[in-house]
C-alpha cells in the first residue's frame, strides 16, 4: 500500500496507537460501546445508559444526527440528543461517542462529545474528515459500505494529517451478494489492519450482521480475531426502536454477552501465557 505515511505500522519500532479517553485505553484493553442507535428520548437514553453500564460497558453510543436512507426515516433529535446525551454520561460516568454528519457542526458537537464517529456513508466526505482532523477528540471512523482497506487508511490519513493522531477503526460490514444478513462482516480485515496499521480497530457486529441472533457469535469472534473492542446497539425497549430495531439487543442479551466477552478473554489470556511459557521453557532448553 503506497503513500500511507501516517498510518503505517512502522517496520522499527512497530509501535501501535492507544487512544485515551477518560479512563478507556482503546489499543490495550478490550473495550465495549454500546447503547442505542438513535437517541429518542431522555427516558430511553437514560435507561439504556444505565442498564450498559451495570453490565459492564466501557463507553456509550448514541445517535443525534442519523444519516438514513429514506429522508422520510427519523433524522434524529441533534443538539436536543446531544444534551441527553451529556445527562447520560452525567448520570453514568460512561464516555459518550456520537456521529457528526457535517463539517460545520464539528467544533460545536465537540462540547457533547467524546468520540466522534463518522459514518460509513461519510467515510469519504473528505471536508469532514479535514475537518474532525483538526479538533481534539478522537475519531472513529467506520469502514465505507465498499471500501477496501487501503481507500479506508487514506481516510484515516486525511484525519491524521491535519494533526489529530487519535482514530480509531471501526468495521461495519460491507455489501456484497449475499443478502441474508444486513451486511458481510469482514472480520478478516481486523488481523489485516494489525498487519499493515498502528491504529486500533473495533468492530460493529450491530450493522455488520443487523440480525440479533447473529451479533452474539460475531461479537465473540472479533474479540477472537484481535479486535481492540466492539460497539453494539442495545435498547431497553428493542421493540419500539425508531432506528434499527431488528438489530436492537435488548439490555438481559447484552449483560449475558459480556459475560461470555469476559470469559473467553481469560481463556485467550491463558492461551497466551500458555505460548509464552512454552518459549520461556524451549529458551531455557537450548
Ligand atoms: C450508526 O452507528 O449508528 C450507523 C449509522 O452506522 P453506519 O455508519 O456503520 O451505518
Ligand atoms: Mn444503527
Amino acid at each position: 500500500m503506497k503513500n500511507l505515511k501516517l498510518t503505517s505500522l512502522s517496520s522499527d519500532d512497530r509501535k501501535r496507537t492507544v487512544v485515551t479517553v477518560d479512563n478507556v485505553k482503546i489499543g490495550e484493553d478490550f473495550v465495549v460501546i454500546a447503547g442505542p442507535c438513535s437517541v429518542e428520548s431522555e427516558e430511553q437514553t437514560i435507561k439504556t445508559a444505565r442498564k450498559v453500564k451495570e453490565a459492564g460497558a466501557n463507553m456509550l453510543r448514541g445517535g443525534a444526527f442519523k444519516p438514513r436512507t429514506s429522508p422520510y426515516a427519523f433524522q434524529g433529535l441533534g443538539l436536543q440528543g446531544l444534551k441527553i446525551l451529556e445527562k447520560a454520561k452525567r448520570e453514568t460516568g460512561l464516555p459518550v461517542v456520537t456521529e457528526v454528519t457535517d463539517p460545520r457542526d464539528v467544533s460545536w458537537v465537540c462540547e457533547y462529545a467524546d468520540v466522534l464517529q463518522i459514518g460509513a456513508r461519510n467515510m469519504q466526505n473528505f471536508s469532514l474528515l479535514k475537518e474532525v482532523g483538526k479538533v481534539d477528540r478522537p475519531v472513529l471512523l467506520k469502514r465505507g459500505i465498499n471500501s477496501t482497506l487501503e481507500e479506508w487508511l487514506n481516510c484515516a490519513e486525511y484525519v491524521l494529517a491535519e494533526g489529530n493522531q487519535n482514530v480509531i477503526l471501526c468495521e461495519r460490514g460491507i455489501r456484497t451478494f449475499e443478502t441474508y444478513t444486513r451486511n458481510t462482516l469482514d472480520l478478516g480485515i481486523v488481523p489485516s489492519v494489525k498487519e499493515v496499521s498502528h491504529l486500533p480497530i473495533i468492530v460493529d457486529p450491530s450493522h455488520g450482521t443487523g440480525k440479533l441472533s447473529v451479533i452474539e457469535p460475531m461479537s465473540l469472534a472479533a474479540m477472537a480475531a484481535g479486535a481492540d473492542g466492539i460497539i453494539i446497539e442495545v435498547h431497553c425497549n428493542p421493540c419500539e426502536a425508531l432506528c434499527d430495531k431488528d438489530q436492537a439487543m435488548p439490555p438481559d442479551v447484552f449483560a449475558a454477552l459480556m459475560k461470555k466477552l469476559a470469559a473467553l478473554r481469560s481463556c485467550m489470556h491463558e492461551m497466551d501465557q500458555d505460548k509464552k511459557n512454552i518459549i520461556v521453557h524451549r529458551m531455557k532448553n537450548i
